[in-house]
């Protein structure tokens, strides 16, 4: 009999480096302290807090999956695409990375006038203390200030009103390809999963064409249970991994303390007979 508690796996949350409130180093210790025992970081695009997460999980005693959240464009719409696992010195994956975030500034600088003409000045500047890595402007750094300067109560306001996909305020940017995505990371010997997949506003054609493609292109598995997935949708998107041979992930998409819905470790576990994509990588 196996005296190895029930893995708790982690596989998707941010940091300071991207737009998350927590330094890599504290996340490790949250994600600890609350019960996970496998854990990744995935910053948006950046790599930079890979190394202090890493060394961080060792010290606190659990294992550590490299990881990234890379934003990508298809059909018109922005998906994410998780790696896991990979070498994050790959020189390649670091250069796609660079160029993927290459447009966030000038794009920052359009939010903020989109923002003044709607009514909200100085949004730019006011973004930028919120922001922990200069080369990642995002739009949870406007959504916090405009909270704060008290033009919405909170931020899921601030992007059902101004900057959501179809918000005023939001900026479409072409980000990389989905075959792109998945071959820095595959070059980088890691795995590449789709990352909450409920939340794309496909049509149900468009879906079964995103997930025919993924497949074609050799992506590996489907975040099931998600923060960003109702539960409902845990076992619509099991369904999903079973048709199409997928592993499965799970990850909190955890970004704050008082933001977030879910917080580090607090999911439930993946149904029993989906093949874990950490087990591919440990
Ligand atoms: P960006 O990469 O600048 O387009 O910002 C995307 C980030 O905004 C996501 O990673 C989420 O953290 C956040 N976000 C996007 N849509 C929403 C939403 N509807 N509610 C809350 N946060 C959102
Ligand atoms: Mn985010
Ligand atoms: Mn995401
Ligand atoms: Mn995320």
């Amino acid at each position: 009999m196996s005296l190895e508690p029930t893995p708790c796996a982690d596989l998707h949350c941010h940091s300071t480096v991207s737009d998350g409130v927590l330094s890599p180093d504290a996340l490790a210790r949250r994600a600890a302290e609350r019960g996970v025992t496998i854990w990744s970081l995935t910053d948006h695009d950046e790599l930079g807090g890979q190394s202090l997460a890493r060394q961080t999980a060792l010290e606190v005693g659990i294992r550590y999956l490299t990881g990234v959240e890379i934003s990508v464009t298809w059909a018109r719409q922005t998906v994410h695409i998780v790696g896991l696992g990979f070498d994050a010195d790959n020189a390649v994956l670091a250069g796609g990375l660079r160029a993927t975030r290459a447009g966030r500034a000038a794009r920052a600088q359009r939010m903020g006038d989109k923002l003044a003409a709607l009514g909200m000045p100085g949004a730019f500047e006011g973004a930028l203390p919120f922001v922990g890595n200069p080369e990642l402007i995002s739009r949870t750094h406007f959504a916090r200030y405009l909270v704060q300067a008290g033009y919405c109560p909170d931020i899921q306001t601030v992007f059902d009103r101004y900057l959501g996909d179809d918000g005023p305020a939001y900026d479409p940017m072409q980000w990389a390809t989905l075959e792109s995505a998945i071959h820095w990371i595959h070059g980088a010997g890691g795995l590449a999963v789709i990352a909450h997949p409920g939340r794309y506003r496909y049509t149900v054609l468009e879906r079964m064409a995103f997930l025919d493609t993924f497949k074609e292109l050799g992506g590996d598995a489907i975040e099931v249970v998600t923060g960003s997935h109702f539960p409902a949708q845990y076992s619509e998107f099991a369904q999903i991994a079973r048709n199409y041979g997928f592993m499965a992930s799970c990850g909190s998409d955890f970004h704050s303390p008082t933001e977030s819905r879910h917080d580090l470790g607090s999911l439930p576990p993946l149904p029993a007979d989906l093949k874990r994509v950490w087990e591919a990588l440990l």
